[in-house]
Parts: structure tokens; sequence; C-alpha cells
């Protein structure tokens, strides 16, 4: 009956699902011209992390071609996409696990191995929806505090309890662009108990130095209660489609198949997905694109005498003050960034790294808000 009365609808819910609060995603272009009367060529974009080059050529010719197979359901299976991955990564299809994103692989992760009664850990300052999978469930959050807006690991491991399932960790984490080296992580999942799954996101693991990229796929077939998560939506520019992976001993990859819906991830996104993995030179362009913005950024910070959090993903959050002020101020110039008040960091905006001339953009109307902010 108390479930009935603060529903408001007339339809119970569990109260860990009223708790929630929702997901702010980054504005669209449209809604931003819409709001402040100005045209949509004339706004940009710099709020959601997305490849600003678009995506490869190669995926959008095998687009094109799976448009005329529009009617029919996709390989729910995905054999063909989970071959050239199994190929890419040397391992068996069965370690592989499809998502709509790689934000439902760490759902289909939450899904099967928490529920009420059990935990799930998490840092300060970490993508959202590590928090909001394990608030679906009715399983207890416990969030450890950051260390230099990173994650703690130490703190973390010393968070386990018996109830604990998941651990979240995010390498690089979104929104602080922190990172942590290979030796630290593989040291950290040695120490998690057996009980409890490592999910590793490393949804910005192309934007690494070749030599800082950990060798994590390889560490699944030491560790049972490892997954790692990949996605196609930032270094391949396919975000709009929706695919991403995991990766992980077969006996768990099993357990979330059994609760992936089974067409989860479309057809035109499969194709897309499998062309641009033929297509390395797309993805290294955009990672240099994307470190010659990023240093682009930082010496405009400099500049602006403005402390920023050291990145390793296509994003970097800088400290502006009132961030809410200045996240309208950039708005009215037609620049959306994101606010990151919600992830403990109120002081901060964080920005996406776009092309040379977005950056410039976003750079002169940053000084300009804060400029007349202090004037
Ligand atoms: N992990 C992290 C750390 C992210 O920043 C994001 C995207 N914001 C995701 C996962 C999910 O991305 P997608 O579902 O598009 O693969």
């Amino acid at each position: 009956m108390s479930d009935l009365q603060k529903s408001g609808i007339g339809i119970p819910s569990p109260q860990y699902v009223r708790a929630i609060a929702p997901y702010q995603p980054g504005k669209p272009v449209s809604e931003v011209a819409r709001e402040r009367g100005l045209v949509e060529s004339d706004v940009i974009k710099l709020a959601s992390n997305e490849n600003p080059r678009g995506a490869s050529s190669r995926a959008i010719d095998a687009i094109n071609s799976a448009l005329k197979e529009l009617a029919r359901y996709p390989d729910g299976n995905a054999f063909e996409l989970k071959e050239v991955l199994a190929k890419i990564h040397g391992i068996e299809q069965d370690a592989i696990v499809l998502g709509n994103g790689s934000n439902d692989v760490l759902e289909l992760a939450a899904i099967a191995f928490l529920a009420p009664g059990t935990s799930a850990i998490y840092s300060q300052h970490c993508f959202v929806v590590n928090r909001l999978a394990t608030q679906a469930r009715g399983a207890e959050g416990i969030e450890v505090p950051a260390r230099g807006f990173g994650h703690d690991l130490d703190a973390m491991r010393a968070a386990v309890r018996d109830d604990t399932r998941v651990i979240f960790v995010s390498n690089p984490n979104n929104p602080t662009g922190t990172w942590i080296d290979a030796s630290q992580v593989l040291g950290f999942i040695r120490e998690v108990p057996s009980h409890v799954l490592v999910v590793l996101d490393e949804a910005y693991y192309e934007y690494l130095a070749v030599a800082d990229q950990s060798a994590s796929i390889e560490w699944v077939q030491e560790f049972p209660n490892l997954l790692v998560t990949r996605t196609f939506s930032k270094a391949h520019g396919l975000a709009g489609l929706r695919v991403g992976y995991g990766v992980s001993h077969p006996g768990v990859a099993d357990l979330m198949n059994r609760v992936r819906q089974p067409f989860n991830v479309n057809s035109v996104a499969q194709a897309a997905a499998i062309a641009s993995l033929g297509d390395t030179g797309f993805v290294n362009d955009s990672v240099d694109l994307n470190l010659a913005g990023m240093k682009q950024l930082t010496s405009g910070f400099e500049a602006l005498s403005l402390d920023w959090i050291p990145s390793r993903g296509n994003f970097i959050s800088v400290r502006v003050g009132d961030a809410a002020q200045v996240f309208n101020g950039l708005l009215e110039r037609g620049v959306i960034v994101r606010p990151i008040g919600g992830y403990g960091l109120p002081e901060h905006l964080r920005v996406t790294v776009g092309l040379d001339s977005e950056n410039a953009r976003f750079l002169d109307s940053l000084a300009a808000v804060l400029q007349a902010a202090s004037s």
C-alpha cells in the first residue's frame, strides 16, 4: 500500500526504482538551437564524447548495404561480428557478449550478478551508469572516495564484502579522464576475491598510447571473474548505432547472454562494426586528431589560467568556478559542453575534444564567458 501511495500512478513500483535519479544526457544541437533561437549549423556539440570526424567511410558503405535487409531480424548471435572480434583478440566466440552500446553490457552484468541483498562497488566521480545499473537491481551501491579524482583501487579492494558481486572500474574513467596503468590494474584483479566480478570498462581504450594499452582481454584467460568492456561509440564514431561488447570467461558470458534481449544489437550496427574493425586507419587518424586537440585545449586552459584534470580519453574536465553559469554562457554562444555537478564536480565542465575549429571556438567562447563573468 505504501508503494501504491508513493508511486503516484496507482501501480506499485519498488522503492529502489523510485530512488533512481534519471541519466542526464548531453543536450542535442536541435534542442539548444530551438531554445536559444540559434541556427542549428551554428551550434557545436562537445558534450557526449563523440567522434568529431564521424564514422569510417567503410562503415557508411556497410550501413548502406545493410539497409536492404531492414525487414529482417538481425542475427541475434551476431556470428560474423563475433567471428571478427574473436580473430582480432585471439579468443573464442563464446567469450563475447554484444551489447546495445557497452552501456548495455554493463547493465547485463548487473542483471546477471546483482539482486537485492547484494552489493556493488564503484568510485566517487565514476561513470554514472555503474550506479544506475546497481540501483535498478535493488543492490546496494558502495561508493568509494576517489584519490586525485581517480579510482582508489586499494580502498575499493578493501570495501569488498561477502555480499559484493561486482566492482566497476572505468579505465580511463569518465568524466575525470583518469587512468590507471596495467600493472596496477592487474595487481588489483589478483587481489579481488573470486566471488566478485571485476567489470573493467575500457570505452576509451583506443585513445591510449599503444604502449599504455593493457593486455586486459588476455587477462580474461587467467581470471574467470573479469569482464572487459569496449565500445564502437568513441574512436569508431558509431555512437548513434549503439554497439559495444564484453569479453569474459564463457561462464560469465553465458549468464549475461541468458538475460540479454535476443536481438539487442541491430543488423545495421553489426555490419558497421565489422566494417569499422577493418578500417584501422580511420581509428588511428581519430586518435591522432584527439591527441592534437587535447594539446590545443590544455594550452588554451593554461592561457586562461584554468586547472584541468589530465585526461586519457577524448574529453577533458576543466575547473571554471561557477560551472552552471559558464555552461549557460557557452550555450548562449551555441557551444554545448557538459556540466558534471551530478558527478560531484560542481566547479568543472567536461568538454569533448572536437575538430581543431570546434576546439578553437570553444576556447574563444570560454574566454568570453569568463571575461563577462568577472567584469
Ligand atoms: N563507459 C564509459 C566510461 C563511458 O563514458 C560511456 C559513454 N558515455 C560508456 C561506457 C557507454 O558508452 P556506449 O554505451 O555508447 O558504448
